[in-house]
């Protein structure tokens, strides 16, 4: 009788003791310093290929190494540095049915250092026509890895225009040419001169590791992604809100980032990861999520048991405070989980109340999640209604930091029976993926 009183008397100690140094860890202070960080005008917005996204992973950085984490599969420090590869028109001399076309009537997106077409060329004539969703048949041949020349009806001028200031980035440098002509010709007859320069451009994510005791062979991610949108400059869309141009991404996702950073520091200082954590900084989401794709091919999949993706957690939910959702709920067991590990807690967590908005595919998870990975994004943002969402406003005092610290700490406190091994997500269908 007194061995079970003793036992029960340490298991409840026990348990005060852990609800004690979340509290102790896990610090609206500190929450608010790393944010505010982050989120600070000299980050310049964080935009991918700027002085602002070095100072963010230089700063991300410190944190791991402050934290103690370690590099990632062996690498020599925290950045997982990867190259993407943009392409710049130089010239275009396209001619066609004899009629020499304008400058501004060509779009060209070639990888090819120098390159001549004729009709008689390995070359594919395709079309918009008048009446055609313009953006979709843009993206097919957009993306394709033939050489093609795109004839786009003269209705289109608009959308040719807008598409003249992509730039074309990618992960690899394909082999060839994509030629958008705004002109409504037979092109019985055609004659291209392109020559394009081709820009090895480096990025990279920020990756800690906190090893596993028992079972370092099964991962579980943290991640949200540290870049953001930069400056507004004229022409990007929306026009400047007073003297303020910088896109500060408080919210998106210097929030994000924040809780990744803190849980780093409290699953460090409990130091009883039977699985390995693995802290990940991505970069170029907003780009088109160029981070997490590269993160994805560094790592063998079946082994990444669950991924938390953290997605604006600084103002309310739709619910108030203590509440958050999680994107794709319904896809595996994971948000059971933790809404079973939340019972009798003063949190919750909910389906995404907007699934017309497709946010499981929006985000970094979606591509770990079509490799078969419980993989979701937990947010708060009110995506019908955020009145900061991508402007310029988006900055630390429309923050509700208590409430951010408190998303944290029932993210950390949810996820412990996962980082124990106790429990293991059921995996996503990618076959039922869109
Ligand atoms: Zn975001």
């Amino acid at each position: 009788m007194k061995q079970f009183i003793l036992v029960f008397f340490s298991i409840y100690s026990f348990c005060l003791l852990s609800a004690q140094s979340i509290n102790k860890i896990i610090k609206e202070k500190e929450v608010r310093r790393i944010e505010k960080i982050l989120s600070a005008d000299d980050m310049q917005g964080r935009e991918t290929f700027t002085p602002g996204i070095e100072k963010a992973s230089a700063f991300i950085e410190a944190e791991f190494k402050k934290i103690g984490l370690q590099p990632f599969n062996g690498a020599g420090n925290f950045r997982q540095e990867f190259f993407m590869y943009q392409s710049k028109t130089a010239e275009a001399k396209v001619i066609i049915d004899g009629n020499v076309i304008a400058d501004s009537m060509v779009v060209c997106f070639s990888y090819l250092p120098e390159a001549v077409f004729t009709e008689k060329s390995d070359i594919e004539l395709v079309r918009i026509n008048k009446g055609d969703k313009f953006g979709p048949k843009f993206y097919q041949y957009y993306q394709s890895k033939k050489n093609l020349l795109v004839l786009v009806d003269t209705t289109f001028s608009g959308q040719l225009k807008s598409v003249k200031k992509m730039e074309r980035l990618s992960a690899e440098p394909g082999k060839n040419a994509v030629v958008f002509v705004l002109n409504n010709a037979v092109a019985n007859t055609f004659s291209m001169a392109i020559t394009s320069q081709l820009i090895r451009k480096p990025l990279n994510n920020v990756v800690g590791v906190l090893p596993g005791k028992t079972k370092p062979e099964e991962y579980v991610v943290f991640s949200g992604h540290y870049d953001h949108l930069g400056i507004s400059k004229p022409g990007k869309g929306e026009p400047n809100e007073g003297s303020d141009s910088i896109y500060n991404g408080a919210n998106d996702d210097a929030a994000g980032i924040t809780a990744v950073i803190m849980l780093a520091k409290y699953f460090k200082k409990l130091n009883n990861n039977e699985r390995t954590i693995i802290f990940t900084a991505f970069v170029a989401e907003e780009t088109g999520g160029f981070g997490s794709k590269y993160f994805s091919k560094e790592l063998a999949p079946e082994k990444v048991m669950a991924m938390f993706n953290i997605e604006m957690i600084g103002t309310e939910s739709k619910w108030g405070i203590n509440s958050a959702y999680i994107t794709g709920f319904e896809k595996t067991d994971l948000g059971a989980i933790l809404q079973k590990n939340l019972k009798g807690s003063a949190f919750n967590f909910y389906p995404d109340p907007y699934p017309d908005q497709q946010l499981f595919y929006r985000s970094d998870n979606a591509t770990l999640a079509r490799l078969g990975v419980p993989a979701h994004t937990i947010s708060t943002s009110k995506m019908d209604s955020e009145p900061n969402y991508h402007k310029v406003s988006d900055e630390i005092g429309t923050l509700d930091m208590k409430n951010m610290t408190a998303i944290i700490k029932a993210i950390a406190l949810s996820s412990i029976s996962i980082i124990s091994g106790a429990d293991t997500p059921s995996r996503v269908d990618a076959a039922q993926l869109k």
